[in-house]
């Protein structure tokens, strides 16, 4: 919204100052909406109500993810069977069908970081074209005044629905590092305001009215105050939470602990059941509603979270899927960019295998692949697209020593590129024997020279070969009809002075005892 009080302390001048803007743009617009009644226009019509569609099938949505995130297959049919419940209720609720008795299905999220939580849900999202939100749980407070609000959530869903109320009704809020609002006395670490942001959250999750304008936005209040006078319609106050999609994540460090505190009290005195996980991932996915609560949630808070979801540690191999066959995959990314540049690069398996290991020691999931390639890529990035340099194959050996494999290639690329050049000289030479019968021997270092000039005022070899010999075959021609010799050598001097050594020729050809001179003998 225009002049919208920007986020931030605000002086008195400064709010003063928005407040007569708006107060004036409130004027304006009434003039000119009088004025338009006046010429007999009609109010403005309603804004386009949403309608909402869902007719998915779990399956159909697992395939969508398939298609982007790899492996975590549980977690994908987990979600897909969750949401499809939520929208097919939502579908119902809307058109005035709603079951009474029914459990929202908010789902939490358990797994490391870099492991496709988030993009799981990003997903999800797109797929269904409903506006999501992604908030960091410590960002929040319980008063709201330090750090933020949890209903401005809620605000932030409006926003990304365009201030389509109906559509943030159904929107996603999807909370990370939601094990940083643990409050349990005996864990270090944790936010005291924990519990009182587990209890704001809560409301959310439930249901509740979420006013639309922060209570701290006066310009906001002020600017829809105006809407209202200047539409005759009031704008939506309140958003309900009732059908918005709640997921929440973390990586529930020390969570593995608890589970096998408790799996082990379980067994005593039995042996041990064979099947007993042993890795922290196998055993924290066996976490129960009692070990989230003694890892220091409210069970009323991990009661509305019915939904559990995990989210193993990706593998080298499963980074290299990533890389070879998501359709997300960071690589498509590098070749879009190079493209710009009309370059292709090519990946060789041997080099995807490469980046993958690498990523893996980062112990970061798949974020780590983006660190990787952001080193191996970097000098490419800014070398080539000033070479001549058409396409590269990323191998292992460049993943190992970029640096080194750049080197390589730019001194490739001008060998290559001087072998090109060299021979735009010979034709021009060869040219110019065919049309004046006259033979000119180019020296290497000649050539060269002609490269370095042509390079450094930016001007095509051919035309400065043209422009530097151009009026040679005069010149030489008389030299010819002198002496009778055809044949001339260029080097470096007459390629710098084309003139005065071509004008040395000509009078020495003329002196009666013309001696050959040394530069003509070829
Ligand atoms: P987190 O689990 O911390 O939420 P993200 O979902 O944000 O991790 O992952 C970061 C990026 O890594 C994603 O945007 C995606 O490109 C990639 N990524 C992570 N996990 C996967 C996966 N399982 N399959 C495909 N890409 C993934």
């Amino acid at each position: 919204m225009k002049n919208a009080i920007p986020d931030g302390p605000v002086t008195p001048e400064e709010f003063r100052r928005h407040l007569a803007e708006l107060m004036q743009q409130h004027l304006a617009s009434e003039r000119s909406a009088r004025s338009r009644t006046d010429a007999g226009e009609g109010a403005t019509a309603e804004e386009g109500e949403s309608s909402f569609e869902f007719s998915r099938t779990p399956k159909e949505v697992k395939a969508y993810l398939d298609r982007f995130v790899i492996k975590q297959e549980e977690a994908k049919k987990v979600l897909s069977v969750a949401l499809c419940d939520h929208y097919h209720h939502v579908r119902l609720a809307l058109a005035g069908n709603s079951q009474p008795n029914y459990a929202k299905q908010n789902i939490l999220l358990v797994g490391p970081t870099g492991v496709g939580k988030t993009y799981l849900v990003r997903s999800l999202a797109d797929l269904i074209g409903v506006p999501f939100v992604k908030a960091d749980a410590t960002k929040f407070s319980e008063t709201g005044y330090v750090g933020g609000d949890v209903e401005d959530l809620v605000r932030e869903l409006l926003r990304r629905a365009n201030g389509d109320v109906k559509r943030a009704q159904y929107g996603i809020i999807y909370i990370d590092e939601i094990d940083k609002i643990a409050a349990a006395p005996n864990v270090q670490g944790r936010d005291v305001s924990g519990r009182g942001v587990q209890t704001n959250l809560l409301k959310l999750m439930e249901e509740t009215d979420v006013s639309a304008r922060s209570p701290n936005d006066i310009a906001g209040q002020l600017q829809a105050l105006m809407e209202f006078t200047q539409r005759g319609r009031k704008p939506p106050e309140v958003i309900n939470t009732k059908h918005i999609l709640f997921i929440v994540s973390g990586a529930f460090t020390g969570l593995e602990n608890i589970v096998r505190r408790r799996l082990r009290e379980a067994t005593i005195g039995f042996a041990a059941r064979p099947g007993t996980p042993t890795h922290d991932h196998e055993i924290v996915a066996r976490a129960s509603t009692r070990d989230f609560i003694e890892y220091g949630f409210e069970p009323e808070f991990i009661g509305r979270l019915p939904v559990r979801v995990y989210c193993h540690p990706l593998s080298t191999d499963d980074l290299f899927n990533i890389l070879k066959s998501s359709e997300g995959s960071i690589i498509r990314q590098y070749e879009q960019t190079f493209a710009a540049y009309g370059i292709e690069v090519l990946f060789a398996d041997d080099g995807l295998q490469r980046i993958a290991e690498l990523a893996a020691e980062e112990q970061t999931g798949a974020r780590g692949l983006m660190t990787v390639c952001e080193r191996v890529f970097r000098d490419f990035k800014f070398e080539l697209p000033s070479t001549h340099v058409k396409r590269f194959v990323v191998t292992r050996e460049i993943v190992d020593n970029p640096r080194a494999a750049l080197e390589r290639l730019l001194a490739e690329n001008e060998a290559e590129e001087r072998a090109i050049l060299r021979g735009i000289v010979h034709e021009f030479a060869d040219r110019f024997q065919k049309e004046h019968g006259l033979k000119l021997v180019f020296t290497t270092a000649a050539i060269d020279k002609l490269i370095e000039l042509a390079a450094k005022s930016h001007q095509p070899l051919r035309n400065l070969c043209a422009e530097r010999f151009k009026d040679y075959q005069f010149g030489l021609k008389l030299v010819y009809q002198n002496t009778g010799r055809s044949e001339f050598t260029i080097d470096v001097d007459t390629v710098e002075h084309p003139d005065k050594a071509l004008n040395d020729w000509v009078v020495t050809s003329y002196r009666p005892t013309s001696q050959t001179n040394p530069k003509s003998e070829g």
